[in-house]
């Protein structure tokens, strides 16, 4: 018998296969294993040494940045408390001090 992943919504363990699909009996919740997998993958950012990083996390910006639309530059060592993960190209949501709220790339920062 194949194992089946629990169901992502509500964590019972009692999800069955139709077809392509899965489906969950107590939550009436589908999905199917590919989107599973994506939506898991997508969830994990990594600072430059690959430790990952979570909403709420302080961390260091490792690289002098410009600052978009400003000659305002964020520099090394910049803290940054209380980040935000999006999705995108510029995955860390975040304000800084005296610069306001900005995008930053997970590649460029570190874990405090
Ligand atoms: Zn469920």
């Amino acid at each position: 018998m194949s194992q089946l992943p629990p169901c992502p919504k509500c964590n019972s363990e009692f999800t069955y296969e139709d077809g392509v699909q899965l489906v969950c009996p107590e939550c009436a919740h589908e999905w199917t294993e590919a989107e599973q997998a994506e939506a898991e993958a997508e969830k994990v950012i990594r600072d430059a040494n690959g430790n990952e990083l979570q909403d709420g996390d302080t961390i260091t910006v490792i690289k002098d940045l410009k600052v978009k639309g400003s000659s305002a530059v964020v520099k090394v060592g910049t803290k940054v408390k209380n980040i935000r993960l999006v999705d995108g190209d510029h995955d860390i949501d975040c304000k800084i001090d005296g610069i306001g709220p900005m995008k930053l790339k997970s590649e460029f920062v570190k874990k405090a």
